[in-house]
Parts: C-alpha cells; structure tokens; sequence
C-alpha cells in the first residue's frame, strides 16, 4: 500500500487554485474556461487542475511576445541587466527548492531527493551559466580581398532570433524548461514555452519566479495545453521566428512539416535508444550498478537512458546476472516514500504502451531475465523493473526506443562488431557509455559511434557546458553550452565603405 502523502502548506494551497496562463504579464484562465486534469503517477489520482489553452490563447501570447520583442523591452536592458535578472532566477529557484522539489515530486513522480538535489540546483546553475553569456554574445571583424583598391570596415553581429516557441515533454519538465528558457532569455528572444499537458506545475512555478527576478511582461509566456491544439498553432503561427522541441521523434517530423510555413528555424530535442557497451576488461564492479542506473533511473523515462546493453561475450552472463539481480531487488512504489528504488510511469497510457513493447519483445524470443509485469494495487502507474536479455538485431525492442524501465542485452565478440551493432541496430544517435581501462579501446570506440554524446566509464553525466544533442533521428541542433545559445541567435554581416 502507498503511505498517503500530506504536501506541505504551500503545496496544498497551489494545488487547490487552478493553475493559470502566463500571457504578456497576466496569469489568466482559458479563453473558453476550458480546464485539464493533473494527475499524480504515484496514486493516479487527479491532484489540481490547469487552464487548458486554446488557438486564442496562443495568438494573444504570440501577439505579446512579437510586441515585447519589436518594442525592444528585453533587449533594450543593457546585457548586464539581462544577466542580472537571468541570476536572480537561478537565486530564487534556489530560495524555493524545497517547494518545486516538491511539486517535481507530485507532478512528475520523480524522488523528492533526487528533484531537490538534482534538478532544482541543475535548473538554477542553467540560469546562472547563460546569465553569464549575456555579456559575451560577439561578432567578428572580417577582412575583405574582393576589391583591392578600396577600404572597408566588415564585421559580423549576432541577433536574437526573435519569438521562440519552446515545447518541453513530461520526463524532466523543470530542467528541460530551463535549457530553453535560459539560453533564448540570453540571446535576448522573446519566449512562449509550452510544459507538457502532465506536468505543467513546475513551470508555472518558474514563470512565477521569472516575473519576480524582473523578466518583463510578454518577454515569457507560459501556455498549458495540449500539443495538437496549442503545440502545433505554435508551430505554425507565421509571428513565430524558431521551435525549439524537445521530445518525441514522430512528433519532432510533425513540427518540421508546421514550421515550413514562414521556414522558422528549428531544433529538436528528440528520442534514443543508447547503447551501454562493456569490455571483458572494464571494472564491472562500478559498470553493472551503473548500467542498471543507466536504464532504472526516473524508470527509464530518460532520454539518454542506457536502454541497449552490449556486453562482450566473454563478460555478457555475469553482466546480464548483475544488472537481473539489480532489477529483481529493487524496491518500486511511490515517489514521495524515500525508500523506495524506482518510482512510476508519468500516465496509465505509457504503462500500457511500455508493457505492450515487453509483450513484444516475448513473442520475438527474449528471455525475462527480471520483471517483466505490471506491479497492480497501488492506484499508481507502475511496472517491475525489467531486463529482457539474449535479445537480437531484428526485435522491435532492440530497435525501438521503450521510454520505459526496459533493458535489452545481447552479446558481441569483436570491436569490430560493435561499432555496427550500437549504430545500425537503432535510427537514433543520441548517447553511449563505453566500459573499458583500455584507453585506445575507449577512444577508437568513441570516435566510431554516430552519437552526439559518449561517456566512457561513467554514463549520463550532463553538464551546463556540454552540448547535448543527437545524430541521426535524435534530432537537429544542441541544448546548452554556447553551441545552444548561438542557436536562438541570427548572424548578420555588415560590411561599410570607408
Ligand atoms: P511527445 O509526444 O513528442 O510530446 C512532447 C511535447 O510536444 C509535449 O509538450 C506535447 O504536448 C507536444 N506536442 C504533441 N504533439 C504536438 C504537435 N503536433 N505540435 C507541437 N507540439 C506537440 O513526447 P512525449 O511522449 O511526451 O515525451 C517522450 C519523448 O521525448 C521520448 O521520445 C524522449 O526520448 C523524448 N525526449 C528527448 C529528450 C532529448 O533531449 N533528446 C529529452 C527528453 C525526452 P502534450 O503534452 O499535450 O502531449
Ligand atoms: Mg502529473
């Protein structure tokens, strides 16, 4: 049974007021009053509810976001204003993380431990890092050869690339928010972001903070709602200079069809299907709890989640017996009961579309080697933790990208076979983990995976500085780092005569 979970004061108070839109410095109801559940994964139980936005809702977001950017209202600020304001975000993020910790907990499922100290902070050093880019966004001076005889003064300048829709899913609303918001905010876009239609509570709380630290009315808009209606008028909107999306392949294709319309700059965030690949001489004491980590964290719904074990032949039984052993002992329940290992599904319609991928993955011939059920009686959206082992190229499972607590594992004998498998066995190219203490081995490898990131004996580390990004079918463009930052810019070239 799930122990009921009291939220605090605050907390309570939030969730019996509807929450609002965010449009041009006002927190509003729907045009139309229309209102969407939010439900808590841990009791399925619904919890609070939100204005649902409608395509009017979204023209007067559009048309405040296009007015604050054409009257210069952010970008007025002096760039040292604008990194002051970014930072006073980052400090009351930090001033209230115990209560968005707690509302990450409820909306998301995710452990209070693991919001308080992992994304709370992680969110806050986002606004701090882009804060600090403000001031350094620069062009170049340029010297020209075309006409010999005349003097020219050229240089190139980087320009906000004007009102930016940014559309986040439900596995990581706070922080994916943030690696939007704080980067446009930066490069000095106006901002309309759309949370998930699950969990729009911590970004509601965000925008709330963004007000206070003194981001301007119609600089940042917050619409929930869902993705057809407001997510894809959005994209479609011709006031709407770039999309920045995060989430899944398939819909990530939609979003490049919508934009055509005024050819809107895009980049896309999107699924994985990353390969976790152990030599027989990696130190498989740290690699199997890491590899079980890889894939069980926020139960799989990850997009780096290590979900392809391929361990070399010589290691692949003791590795698949570890990570099964692993997956068979941990403790899965609520997210608001700390003892607990692995935490629910965001929705009853991921349960039941990641329990169909394991009913796949049994009629291909996988053998369970743990899990493999539905864990019923808690009211909550969970799943046993599972690993579906001797699995083989051609299976759905293998090829798919689950989003859920899965694992497959298949044997390899040569580095050679396993460049081909990591890369062609999947259309996504978004992360890996190699395990090896050979240093030419894990360098050979690296350079041979068409991923845009690969951790070598470690799996999962992000950081403000790294770009994070896919080759392939994961998507166009990077999150953070300056490569993230240039991207919600415009470069002009100005050459003059002197
Ligand atoms: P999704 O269905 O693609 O939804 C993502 C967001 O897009 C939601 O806000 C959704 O709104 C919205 N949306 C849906 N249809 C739309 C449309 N036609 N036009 C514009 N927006 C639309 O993804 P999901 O299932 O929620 O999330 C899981 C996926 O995200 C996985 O594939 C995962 O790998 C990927 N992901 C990638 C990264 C990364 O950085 N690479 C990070 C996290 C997750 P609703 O909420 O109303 O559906
Ligand atoms: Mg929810």
């Amino acid at each position: 049974m799930i122990k009921p979970y009291l939220p605090s004061t605050k907390v309570a108070k939030r969730l019996r007021t509807e929450q609002r839109l965010l449009i041009n410095g006002q927190w509003l109801r729907a045009s139309d009053g229309g209102l969407l559940d939010i439900y808590n994964p841990s009791t399925g139980a619904v919890m609070s509810q939100t204005a649902k936005a409608t395509v009017e809702d979204v023209e007067q977001s559009v048309a405040a976001a296009r007015a604050s950017f054409e009257q210069s209202v952010w970008t007025g600020l002096t760039p040292a204003q604008r990194g002051k304001i970014l930072w006073r975000v980052a400090d009351l993020i930090e001033q209230h993380a115990e209560e968005i910790a707690e509302l990450e907990m409820l909306d998301a499922g995710k452990f209070y431990a693991d919001a308080r100290h992992g994304e709370v902070p992680f969110a806050a050093e986002c606004f701090r890092y882009y804060a600090g880019w403000c001031t350094k966004i620069e062009g170049r001076t340029k010297q020209l050869s075309t006409i010999p005889d005349q003097r020219f003064h050229a240089y190139t300048q980087r320009e906000p690339v004007g009102v930016v829709a940014l559309i986040v899913p439900w596995n990581g609303p706070l922080v994916q928010a943030s690696w939007k918001l704080a980067p446009a905010l930066a490069a000095g876009c106006s901002c309309i972001m759309k949370p998930a239609a699950q969990t729009p509570l911590s970004t509601v709380r965000l925008g709330e903070l963004m007000i206070q630290a003194g981001v301007p009315a119609g600089v940042i808009n917050i619409l929930s709602g869902g993705g057809s209606e407001v997510g894809q008028r959005l994209t479609e909107h011709p006031a709407v200079d770039k999309v920045s999306f995060t989430g899944s392949t398939k819909v990530g294709k939609r979003i490049i069809d919508a934009a055509k319309g005024n050819l809107k700059k895009v980049s896309l965030e999107l699924g994985g299907k990353s390969p976790v690949i152990i030599y027989p001489d990696a130190d498989l004491t740290t690699a199997i709890p890491a590899a079980a980590h890889a894939i069980f964290a926020n139960a799989g719904q990850v997009c780096v989640a290590g979900s392809r074990l391929y361990a070399h032949e010589a290691v692949y039984q003791q590795v698949t017996d570890g990570v099964a052993a692993i997956a068979k002992n941990m403790k899965v329940g609520a997210a608001s009961d700390s003892s607990n290992e692995m935490g629910p599904l965001i929705s009853k319609e991921q349960l039941n579309r990641v329990y169909q991928m394991i009913e796949s993955g049994r009629k291909e011939g996988a053998r369970i080697a743990a899990g493999g059920e539905l864990i019923a009686n808690q009211g909550g959206y969970f799943l046993q933790p599972t690993v579906l082992a001797d699995t083989h190229h051609a299976m759905r499972v293998v090829k798919e990208e689950i989003f859920g607590p899965v694992l497959t594992t298949m044997p390899f004998s040569s580095e050679d076979d396993i460049a081909i498998y990591a890369n062609d066995n999947s259309e996504y190219g978004l992360a890996a983990s190699i395990w090896t203490r050979d240093i030419g081995l894990a360098h050979k490898t690296a350079a041979d995976i068409k991923a845009g990131l690969v951790w070598v004996n470690c799996h999962g580390i992000p950081d403000m500085a790294i770009p994070f990004g896919g080759y392939k079918q994961s998507g166009w463009g990077r999150e953070n780092g300056y490569e993230a930052l240039l991207q919600y810019t415009e470069l002009k070239s100005v050459i003059v005569k002197l």
